[in-house]
């Protein structure tokens, strides 16, 4: 047993997925950045609320409609204390990080910014905080302006302040990179920001399932996350922002349940969070990532941060061995994701053939092409640790890489 800190034995009898072979070869499932495997209490969870309170929420009058509401507002309330917000108004349920940054660029350039205003974000961000700006550029006007990366893969304080300027609207920038591992100074950022009145949006996706967040602590005006990378459910997220900003912003998308009254003449729209939330919502997705959620609690985040940190640790020095071997993402302050390439093995090769040997490592640009071109690389190959994972399961890892070397060298 690898796990000095958790039981992981015990842990990993929660996930059923883990027991599977692939290629008559244990699953050996390091794709945990990409998405997490579910625990049994989640996908039960699943089961329960189809097979016992499944009505579409909030206009009903009838019990089980009532039931599935009260699931459905238990669960905002369970991902409030989760990032402990001061208001169950301030968390909007979306279809994932990338539908809460959509939101975000959307509205609040629409509102706050004019032709010529400037967005910050920084070279090592997922296309899912580029991408929605750069439509922005073209709807609202607004410019963006983008804080290097150095060669450790981290940002600077002192490159931000420099980006700032009277047109800086908005600093966007993830809390934690899905390629490098980076942990970003998140909370010296948002000091910095404020200093100038500017508000920032934090990308938490690779962040909250991690470390503990602590939204009043950080002061960070909105954050962004997926359920699914949380041991949640697919297709369901998190956008938190200030009350006093979500005020302020208008709608992003129209239809039921945002709306307090509708006519031809007039519509207004409905209070927070409901005014953010048109359509019928994922009841059952919020239900299963509070479930998600209890899940983690239960172990504890501090517990799961100190044995990933070790597995972390573990892997980067057993790595380090591999001839051949080029850790890209080398900071200090680092999550557990590992990014690398070996000699001069297209990373899609090794993973191939990786997979053959039941290991499901990712290989590509992980949606971060401009932080590749920083790199001077088309991609790497990119180990992502879960709490579930080993020591045993690194090993393979290493005698894999090490064997693929061999047969492609
Ligand atoms: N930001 C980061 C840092 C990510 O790693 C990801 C997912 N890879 C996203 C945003 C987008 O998340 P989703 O696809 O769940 O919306």
């Amino acid at each position: 047993m690898s796990g000095m800190y958790l039981n992981i034995e015990e842990i990993r009898k929660d996930f059923p997925i883990l027991k599977q072979e692939v290629y008559g070869k244990p699953l050996v499932y390091l794709d945990n950045a990409a998405t997490t495997q579910k625990p049994l209490p989640v996908i039960r969870k699943i089961e329960e609320v189809y097979s016992t309170i499944n009505a579409n929420i909030h206009r009903g009058v009838h019990r089980l409609s009532q039931l599935a509401t009260e699931s459905h507002e238990e669960a905002r309330k369970t991902v409030q204390e989760y990032i402990n917000a001061a208001s169950s108004n301030e968390i909007i349920f979306t279809r994932g990080a990338t539908e809460s940054i959509n939101l975000i660029a959307s509205s609040f350039c629409k509102s706050q910014c004019r032709p010529g205003d400037e967005i910050i974000l920084t070279t090592m961000e997922h296309h899912a905080n580029i991408v929605p700006w750069q439509l922005q550029e073209d709807n609202t006007g607004i410019k963006i302006q983008v804080v290097p990366v150095t060669e450790k893969g981290e940002i600077h304080l002192e490159d931000i302040e420099e980006l700032i300027s009277s047109k800086t609207r908005l600093i966007s920038l993830t809390h934690i990179s899905n390629v490098l591992g980076t942990i970003n100074p998140v909370s010296d950022v948002i000091k910095l920001a404020h200093n100038y009145n500017i508000p920032v949006l934090l990308d938490a996706a690779q962040s909250v399932q991690h470390i503990p967040i602590d939204v009043q602590s950080l002061n960070c005006d909105f954050l962004a996350f997926s359920s699914h990378k949380m041991y949640g459910p697919t297709g369901i997220g998190i956008l938190y922002g200030k009350e006093q900003w979500l005020e302020k912003l208008p709608p992003y998308q129209g239809g039921g349940e945002m709306i307090a009254h509708v006519s031809f003449q007039k519509t207004t729209f409905n209070e927070l969070p409901f005014k953010f939330e048109a359509g019928t919502p994922d009841y059952v997705g919020s239900t299963a990532l509070a479930e998600a959620i209890h899940y983690i609690n239960n172990i504890g985040l501090s517990s799961i941060n100190q044995y990933e940190k070790h597995l972390l640790d573990y892997a980067t020095r057993k790595l380090s061995l591999i001839d051949g071997m080029q850790i890209i993402g080398t900071s200090e302050h680092k999550s557990s994701v590992i990014s690398f390439l070996v000699g001069g093995i297209h990373p899609y090769d090794m993973g191939m053939l990786l997979d053959r040997l039941g290991i499901a490592v990712r290989t590509g640009h992980h949606c971060a092409q401009p932080l590749m071109e920083v790199f001077g690389i088309e991609g790497t190959l990119r180990a992502s640790f879960a709490f579930y994972n080993t020591e045993e399961e690194i090993d393979i890892l290493v005698a894999g890489i090490e064997k693929v070397a061999k047969m492609l060298s």
